[in-house]
C-alpha cells in the first residue's frame, strides 16, 4: 500500500484532484503545466464514469437553448478545443480522434422547425437549410425532414480516445495517478477554515489546493462543510451500431436523439435522459426506443448492426449551470463540476479556470453566475 503524505512544502505548490474525470483531468493538465505538482485521486478507473460514456459532441451551439453565460462559456470552451487537443496529443502521443465535421440538427416536426427557427435571433456560425439543402449535405437523411440548422463548428471527439490521450499527458507531465482511491472527507483546518487536503483509505493527505472535480457524486462531499451542492445524477443511455456502408460525414441530431458518426464506421446514438438515483443498468427497452428514433431521422440505420450499449450518469444541476469558483467559506477548495450534458465540450475552459483560480488570476468570464454558493442566497420559494 502507497503510503505517501502529501504535506504542503515550500518548493512546488501541491494540488490534490478529487475525481479523474474529463474536468478533473483537463484541470491536472493545466495546474501542472503551470507548476503543480498534481495527484489525481479516483475512486475508480480514470474517466470510467460519465467521460467515457458521452457521446463526444462539442455542441456549443446545438445544446444552447438561449443567450447567457452558459452559452458564452461554451463558445470560449469550443473556440479553445482543438489547440486543446492539439497540446495533449503533442504531450502525451495519443489521439483524441477529433473530427472538424459540423453538427446538422433537424426538424421533423412544425413545433420543432418553429424552435429551430427563433434560435437564429441569436446563434452564432449557423444557417437555416431547407429539406432539399439538408439532404444535398447528407443524403441519407429522412425526406421527413422539415429543414433544420447547420452548425459547422460544432465539431466532435471520441470519448474514450480523449480519455487515453488525458491520462498519456498527465503521466508525462509528472501527475501522479491514484485509482480505486475514494476520498472519504475534505481536511479542513479549523482555525482558518481552510481546507488542507482529504482523507482516503490511506490516510490523509495534504495539499495548497484541492480541486473538488466528482461529477455526480461531488454533493457527499461539500455537505459535511455546510454547501448542500444542488446536484443529481442524470442516466443517459447510448447505443452503437454499424451501418454496412457509412451513412453520414456530419453528426445528425433531432429533437430527442442524435446520431454521431465514429472514425471506425461505427454510429453512437443517444441519449436518455432520466432521473434515476445511481442506476447506472443499460435496460432493453431503451435499445429499441433509439434505435427507432435514429431510424427515423436515418432510415437506412435500420439494417446497421447492433454493437453495444452503456449508460453514464451526468452531473446535472438545478438550474443547469456548472458549480465553477470558490466559496469564502473553505478557502483552498476549487469547484469543478456539475457540467451536465457538456462536460467533455467545456473541459478545456473548466481547466483553464481551475488553473486561474489556483494561481490567483482573473478568470477568463464572469464566473458570478457558475458561484458554488449561489443558491444559498436566494430565497425560499
Ligand atoms: P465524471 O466523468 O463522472 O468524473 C467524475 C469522477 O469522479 C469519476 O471518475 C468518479 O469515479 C470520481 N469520483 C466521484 N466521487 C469520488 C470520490 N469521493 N473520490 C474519488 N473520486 C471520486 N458532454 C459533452 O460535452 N458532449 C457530449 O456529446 C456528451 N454526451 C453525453 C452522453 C451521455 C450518455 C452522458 C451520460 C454524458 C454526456 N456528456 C456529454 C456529458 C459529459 O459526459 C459530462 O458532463 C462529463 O463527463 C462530466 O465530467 P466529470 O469529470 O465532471 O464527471
Amino acid at each position: 500500500m502507497n503510503t505517501k503524505h502529501l504535506t504542503p512544502s515550500a518548493g512546488r505548490p501541491k494540488a490534490i484532484i478529487i475525481g479523474g474525470g474529463v474536468i478533473g483531468c483537463a484541470a491536472a493538465f493545466q495546474l501542472s503545466e503551470a507548476g503543480f505538482d498534481c495527484t489525481v485521486l479516483d475512486k475508480g478507473r480514470l474517466c470510467s464514469e460519465a467521460t467515457t460514456a458521452a457521446a463526444g459532441m462539442l455542441g456549443a451551439q446545438v445544446e444552447t437553448h438561449h443567450p447567457g453565460p452558459f452559452y458564452e462559456l461554451c463558445r470560449i470552451s469550443q473556440g479553445m478545443y482543438r489547440r486543446w487537443t492539439d497540446a495533449l496529443e503533442h504531450t502525451g502521443g495519443v489521439s483524441t480522434e477529433y473530427i472538424a465535421e459540423g453538427i446538422l440538427r433537424a426538424a421533423l416536426t412544425e413545433e420543432d422547425e418553429q424552435e429551430l427557427r427563433s434560435r437564429l435571433a441569436w446563434i452564432q456560425d449557423a444557417r437555416w437549410c431547407t429539406p432539399d439543402e439538408l439532404r444535398e449535405l447528407e443524403p441519407a437523411l429522412s425526406p421527413k425532414v422539415r429543414g433544420g440548422l447547420h452548425f459547422p463548428a460544432d465539431h466532435q471527439v471520441h470519448p474514450a480516445a480523449l480519455a487515453r490521450a488525458l491520462k498519456a499527458a498527465l503521466v508525462k507531465q509528472g501527475c501522479t495517478i491514484r485509482e480505486e482511491t475514494p476520498v472519504f472527507r475534505l481536511l479542513k483546518d479549523t482555525r482558518s477554515g481552510r481546507i488542507t487536503g482529504v482523507q482516503t483509505a490511506e490516510g490523509p493527505l495534504y495539499a495548497d489546493t484541492v480541486v473538488l472535480a466528482a461529477g455526480a457524486w461531488s454533493p457527499a462531499l461539500t455537505e459535511p462543510l455546510g454547501l448542500p451542492l444542488p446536484m443529481f445524477p442524470v442516466k443517459g443511455q447510448c447505443i452503437s451500431v454499424k451501418p454496412q456502408a457509412p451513412l453520414t460525414q456530419s453528426t445528425v441530431f433531432t429533437k430527442g436523439c442524435y446520431i454521431v458518426p465514429k472514425a471506425d464506421g461505427s454510429c453512437l446514438v443517444g441519449a436518455t435522459q432520466v432521473e434515476a438515483g445511481f442506476d447506472k443498468r443499460a435496460t432493453a427497452a431503451v435499445i429499441a426506443d433509439l434505435h427507432a428514433r435514429a431510424s427515423a431521422l436515418l432510415p437506412a440505420l435500420a439494417d446497421a448492426e447492433f454493437l453495444s450499449t452503456w449508460a453514464g450518469l451526468r452531473p446535472g444541476t438545478r438550474d443547469g449551470l456548472p458549480f465553477m469558483g470558490t466559496w469564502e467559506t473553505a478557502p483552498g477548495l476549487i469547484f469543478a463540476t456539475g457540467h451536465y450534458r457538456n462536460g467533455i465540450l467545456l473541459a478545456p475552459a473548466a481547466g483553464r479556470i481551475v488553473r486561474q483560480l489556483a494561481l490567483g488570476e482573473k478568470p477568463l468570464l464572469d464566473l458570478a453566475p457558475f458561484d458554488p454558493a449561489r443558491h444559498l442566497n436566494q430565497p425560499a420559494p
